[in-house]
């Protein structure tokens, strides 16, 4: 196994499924699968859960509204904390033990976020679950993941998208996109890359945190990711080819 403690980022979109509910079984389901077979193979897997299939605060008709962008915020971590439950629910069905930690106290739903019992609980092979971001506005979900990893010192953070990886340019729209396995944070951050933020970028880069982008919905993706094999984009401060 490459990557023995993980931390998977899932976006809110990601949940969604064909886009007409807010979230998809299915989805879940499918998602909830694949986290089992890293689990089964002794990996160690934190997830941190993004909440924009239900709410964004930073979306211009929010912030130019009635409600202010930190109300949007706020509204926004409280998303991440429905897609917690929703997943948690879908990974307690197919047999992990889950500990959900959430950095906006609510006593009834989730732990308050502590590093040492975070890592305590992954040790025993729970699958921990990290909600409602930093827990402060004008952050976001991709910035939480990064500090979470961090703070659990895994190995990587995985970011789990669409998309197979970084391109040269918008795949959709050119043809001749040319796809990078590796990447510097340098290069992310000068190429204005928008697959995560800046602020989540250059923290990895600052704490020499490995991310790798990839294709969460093809199947055996996650688990071949963990085992070694080269998926999507890793993005280090290593200089490698393509860089
Ligand atoms: N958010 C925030 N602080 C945080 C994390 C999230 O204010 O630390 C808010 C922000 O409004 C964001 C929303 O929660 O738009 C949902 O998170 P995000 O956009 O990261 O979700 P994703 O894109 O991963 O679904």
């Amino acid at each position: 196994m490459k990557y023995k403690r993980l931390l998977l980022k899932l976006s809110g979109e990601a949940l969604m499924g064909n886009g007409k509910y807010v979230f998809h079984s299915n989805r879940l389901q499918q998602y909830a699968e694949e986290v089992k077979k890293v689990v089964d193979m002794g990996g160690e897997v934190a997830i941190v859960i993004g909440g924009g299939n239900i709410f964004r605060g930073f979306l211009p008709k929010i912030s130019s509204g009635n409600i202010h962008r930190i109300d949007g915020d706020y509204m926004g971590m409280l998303a991440t904390v429905i897609n917690g439950i929703a997943f948690q629910s879908h990974l307690e069905n197919v047999g992990i033990s889950t500990y959900m930690q959430t950095a906006i106290r609510m006593d009834q739903i989730a732990e308050p976020c502590r590093k040492n019992i975070a890592i305590q609980k992954l040790e025993k092979g729970n699958v921990v679950i990290f909600v409602a971001g930093l827990g402060h506005p004008y952050f976001t979900t991709d910035t939480a993941a990064v500090l979470r990893a961090i703070e659990i010192k895994a190995d990587v953070l995985l970011k789990g998208t669409k998309v197979d990886g970084i391109y040269t340019k918008d795949p959709k729209k050119n043809k001749d996109a040319k796809k990078l396995k590796y990447l510097s944070f340098e290069m992310v951050c000068k190429m204005g890359i928008r697959v995560m933020d800046q602020t989540a970028f250059i923290l990895g880069s600052e704490n020499n945190l490995p991310i790798v982008i990839f294709d969460i919905n093809k199947k055996e993706n996650f688990k071949n990711l963990v085992s070694g094999k080269e998926i999507g984009t890793l993005v280090s401060r290593n200089k490698r080819k393509n860089v």
